[in-house]
């Protein structure tokens, strides 16, 4: 994480030397050949020019009017100028792009001239003196609550109103216009941080790369990019002083590195092989044959497909909340029938594992969460959520069921979030009533991994996320680049949390996965193996790599380097350890 000259591998973490000549933010001219640090996020390389992601715009403070004696007819006119601004904006934006988003721009082009919206907000002006960022504002807000009045339709059209609604301030206010910049040409997104809603929707094809200033490995942005083989860096101190739009710069998303102007052949090398990952063909094995599944983490169909495509032996964690992270109301129920029905049919005969909602803390969803809430990672999350919105699990499980009936994986659901033996019977009975069978609980709490054997009473299966289960063992933040060596699966409390998770799933005979992150860490993946874990699902990109490094070791070796990895004294030396022993 540190600014300093070309140098060969990631610096240690924290260390930072100051940028030559001391200047905040340097030319290219002078940058020569830099490299910023931060975390490998996604591997891969990509290069290209920089986009700078515009900060979100927030709410123009309520009652802030028109200074006495100031043009009220100027103030009402610059609403159209930043109409007709906004308008012309987006459709060039359109010209650059093809398919549903260059409709979905047109569209958005066309609300930008809503006489409703934009005579509301006149009026607002004229009558109430108010400065025309918070008149548009305030009608935009008006505009929304009518479509969701309404419903159907345009009550989708709701979030629509808000992104106009955020352009418009923007014009008014002399921003540059948020969300993700439409670009002719290829390249490197640059952000503090990318919330979820908008990484879900990043194209491969636009987005060569992703580099932000904060975040940690493990965030849901992180795990977006790596779903979208998209190569990323996170946790890049220093990232926004140094970088500006235009900037060409090199990302390797394996060593946790940004190269600001690379050579050509160094960008042409990136373009041709920059994702270029080991291929997964047949089932995982350890050396003496023993079976462990190796199946994908998805979010979307998208996914899915490309999940088939690289082998996956299906899916051990279906993240629905993906696919409804931009909505204000709850999906129908026919909805998520389509939703999940193009999900189930890349893998016929296969394994699906779908999980609820797991709505809160940094995938928030408005039509379930409270984002009041002083700890949202602590709060009325994941399963939790069902206590207050009952019927919106109620609808989701008939979802699943119906999609179910209607293609031919095997689907398999499974709770987030479960703390207590009591949650994880309510919710098996919940999915049996609704003719799910295979019904298991995801073990991200301690208090779940430490009763896990009370919980496979009643669980068919239990799937260990080693994301929320490291940041709850440790108290680290998963989004807090400050914690990440805290926030490391390879810490061996969290290991043992793993281990008594297996003893667990062991006296109740029931399989016991792993679907966090840790599960793509080809050595860690022997570690979790060796435990007594049976299953692991990953970014697809990952698969290739932990089939390889299963392939080369035995069981009886797995289970002496998870032996060794628990008796470490900290996540330093599990990791050190086993790669010894792997490498020697
Ligand atoms: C986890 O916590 O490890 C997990 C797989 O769930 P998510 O990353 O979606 O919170
Ligand atoms: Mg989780």
């Amino acid at each position: 994480m540190s600014l300093g000259d070309e140098q060969h591998g990631p610096a240690p973490r924290g260390e930072s030397t100051p940028a030559p000549g001391g200047s905040s933010r340097p030319s290219n001219a002078s940058a020569g050949r830099r490299v910023l640090h931060g975390i490998p996020a996604s591997p891969g390389r990509g290069a290209g020019p920089v986009v700078v992601l515009p900060a979100p715009v927030s709410e123009p403070p309520a009652g802030v009017r028109l200074a006495p004696g100031a043009d009220v007819e100027r103030a009402v006119a610059r609403i159209d100028e930043a109409s007709a601004q906004v308008q012309a904006a987006l459709r060039a934006a359109a010209e650059l792009t093809e398919g549903e988003a260059r409709d979905v721009l047109a569209a958005t082009a066309t609300m930008a001239a809503d006489p409703t919206l934009l005579d509301d907000a006149r009026t607002r002006v004229r009558t109430e003196l108010l400065v025309p960022e918070r008149a548009v504002w305030e009608a935009a807000v008006r505009v929304a609550a009518q479509f969701e009045e309404i419903g159907g339709y345009l009550a989708e059209r709701a979030s629509d109103v808000a992104d106009v609604r955020d352009r418009l301030v923007a014009a008014l206010t002399g921003r540059p216009a948020p969300g993700l910049p439409v670009r002719a040409e290829p390249f490197v997104l640059v952000a503090d941080d990318v919330p979820p809603a908008l990484a879900a929707r990043l194209d491969p094809g636009q987005v060569v790369a992703l580099v932000t200033q904060s975040g940690g490995p493990t965030a849901h942005t992180a795990i977006l990019a790596r779903a979208h083989g998209i190569p990323a860096v996170v946790a890049t101190r220093g990232l926004l002083d140094t970088l500006a739009d235009d900037d060409v710069v090199l990302v390797d998303g394996s060593l946790g590195t940004v190269r600001l102007d690379p050579g050509v052949d160094e960008i042409a090398e990136a373009v041709a092989h920059g994702r270029r990952t080991r291929r997964f063909e047949g089932e995982g094995r350890t050396a003496d044959g023993h079976r462990v599944r190796l199946f994908a983490n998805v979010g979307d169909p998208r996914d899915a497909a490309a999940a088939a495509a690289a082998g996956a032996e299906g899916i051990g964690l279906f993240r629905t909340e993906f696919c409804f992270l931009d909505r204000d109301t709850p999906p129908s129920l026919a909805e998520q029938v389509e939703a999940y029905r193009s999900v189930l049919r890349h893998f016929p005969g296969k394994r699906v594992v779908v999980r609820t909602l797991d709505a809160g803390a940094d995938k928030p969803l408005p039509f379930l969460t409270d984002g009041a809430e002083p700890n949202p990672a602590l709060g009325v999350r994941g399963l939790r959520t069902a206590m207050t919105h009952a019927e919106v699990l109620e609808t989701q499980l008939e979802a699943i069921a119906l999609a179910a009936q209607a293609e031919d994986a095997d689907a398999w659901v499974m709770a987030p979030m479960v703390a207590t033996v009591d949650e994880a019977q309510d919710f098996v009975e919940a999915a049996t009533r609704h003719r799910l069978d295979r019904a298991g609980v995801m073990v991200e709490v301690p208090s779940a991994a430490l009763l896990s054997g009370q919980i496979l009473a009643h669980a068919t299966f239990a799937s260990v996320g080693t994301n929320d289960l490291t940041q709850y063992a440790m108290a680290a933040d998963r989004q807090l680049s400050a914690l990440a060596e805290l926030a490391d699966p390879w810490q061996p409390a969290v290991l043992h949390l793993v281990a008594a998770t297996c003893r667990g799933g062991e006296l109740q005979g029931r399989p016991v996965g792993v679907c966090g992150e840790a599960a793509a860490d080809p050595a860690l993946a022997v570690v979790l193996v060796g435990m007594g874990v049976a299953s692991l699902s990953m970014t697809p990109a990952a698969l290739g790599d932990v089939a390889a490094m299963l392939s080369r070791v035995r069981l009886d070796e797995a289970q002496r380097l998870a032996r060794l990895a628990l008796g470490a004294a900290s996540a330093a030396d599990a990791r050190a350890i086993v790669l010894r022993e792997l490498e020697g």
